[in-house]
């Protein structure tokens, strides 16, 4: 992080180059005309063609100038009107990026601050590579998330000016009175009373605590992140990893215009984790007593945009829900009735409890995937009180 002092609102201006440059494309273009005027009016008729042809050229060639000066100008101002997606359900990335203690954290910090979590876990990302980097950079910025001392502790501290590295002792910095003085931004969070940059939970609700005094409670995230660290580059990247971090699509709600896709067979045996080396991307519902043939319904409505056999998924059925929800069921006992293209009702009946593909024993395999990668399905179906028998689920 660097000096918060500079106006971000700055960025959002139109660029003065996109001004200056049309100015001086006018001004060309003016200038080679009249010239060519004059030359033209002195000349013989052969080399009049000749200049005219050429004088088109020039104007031609400052035209595409000035178009290309718009466009660059356009194009540098489009990161001001990216749509976000913020907190949310983790994504594939971000369960693979992100090291798994750091989630409860950044959740407490969103609950405390309101700043969302995935924009936590971005400037985590950033600033430190998820503490793997926790050295003090060349500005003096110290701990998990790369705080300037005087941003810690307060700009009032005495010793505190220019880019905040200020001359403050390790004491002062953990001192909670004098952090309370100098109306830091160190916080505890960790509750031992002590708010420790090097400490990755107080560093963690600390910044939270920052960027929600910046606007990053009220959805001004690039603002926001541009005061953590005055950079266009700094706020894209943190963007772009923190949208990498969520799955985005709708939030669906177990119970409201959903069904539970195993009718009768309510037993989960096994849920969304790494199994056997690897992800196991769905929850099985296990048929009692091993029996095949009971009804698999369709969790949502939707459109069928896969009915056929998928390798280890067996005779299988994928059906879009819109919005970038789509769920999948594995293992049928024959490939459904439905095909791609074909439109289904929430609770209509699209196949029947297998053991087809890498199956052993009778089971639906159910997934919900958000913009084609699955999550975990659990919190979509809690609300239809499975019995859940997977030692792993809390
Ligand atoms: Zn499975």
């Amino acid at each position: 992080m660097e000096q918060p002092s500079h106006d971000p609102d700055q960025e959002r201006r139109p660029s003065a180059a996109k001004q200056v440059a049309g100015a001086a494309a006018k001004k060309a273009a003016k200038k080679a005309a009249v010239t060519a005027a004059k030359t033209v009016a002195k000349s013989p008729i052969g080399m009049k063609i000749i200049l005219i042809g050429g004088v088109i050229l020039v104007l031609l060639l400052i035209l595409v100038v000035f178009i290309g000066s718009l466009f660059m100008a356009s194009f540098s101002s489009s990161s001001d009107t990216r749509s976000f997606t913020s907190g949310g359900q983790i994504s594939q990335t971000g369960l693979e990026a992100i090291p798994p203690e750091f989630i409860e954290y950044y959740k407490a910090a969103e609950a405390e601050y309101g700043v969302p979590w995935n924009i936590l876990a971005g400037v985590h990302r950033v600033e430190t590579v998820f503490s793997t980097n926790v050295s003090e950079s060349y500005a003096g910025a110290v701990g998990h998330m790369q705080f300037m001392p005087c941003t810690w502790v307060g700009w009032n501290h005495p010793t505190c000016g220019g880019l905040g590295r200020g001359d403050i002792s390790l004491a002062e910095l953990r001192d909670p009175a004098v952090v309370a003085k100098y109306g830091g931004y160190g916080t505890d969070g960790d509750g031992d009373g002590i708010p420790d940059p090097w400490s990755v939970q107080d560093a963690i609700m600390s910044a939270a605590k920052y960027l929600a005094a910046n606007g990053g409670a009220d959805g001004k995230l690039d603002k926001a992140l541009y005061a953590y660290n005055n950079s266009k580059k700094y706020v894209k990247d943190v963007l772009d990893f923190a949208e990498s971090y969520v799955s985005g699509g709708t939030a669906i709600v177990s119970g409201e215009g959903t069904v539970w896709p195993g009718t009768s067979a309510r037993i989960i045996t096994s849920g969304y984790k790494v199994r056997w080396g690897k992800q196991h991307a769905g929850i099985d519902i296990a048929a009692p007593g091993d029996s095949t043939g009971i009804p698999i319904v369709a969790f949502m409505p939707g459109t069928v945009i896969f009915s056929g056999v998928r390798g280890g998924y067996g005779n299988c059925i994928i059906i879009d829900h819109g919005n970038n929800v789509s769920t999948l069921y594995g293992h049928m006992v024959s490939t459904s009735p439905f095909w791609a293209g074909d439109q289904v009702a929430a609770g209509q009946e699209i196949g029947a409890i297998g053991n087809t593909g890498g199956s052993k024993g009778a089971h639906l395999h159910f997934e919900v995937r958000i913009k084609d990668s699955p999550v975990d399905p659990l919190p979509y179906v809690k609300g239809f009180n499975p019995i859940i028998q997977d030692p792993d689920i809390k």
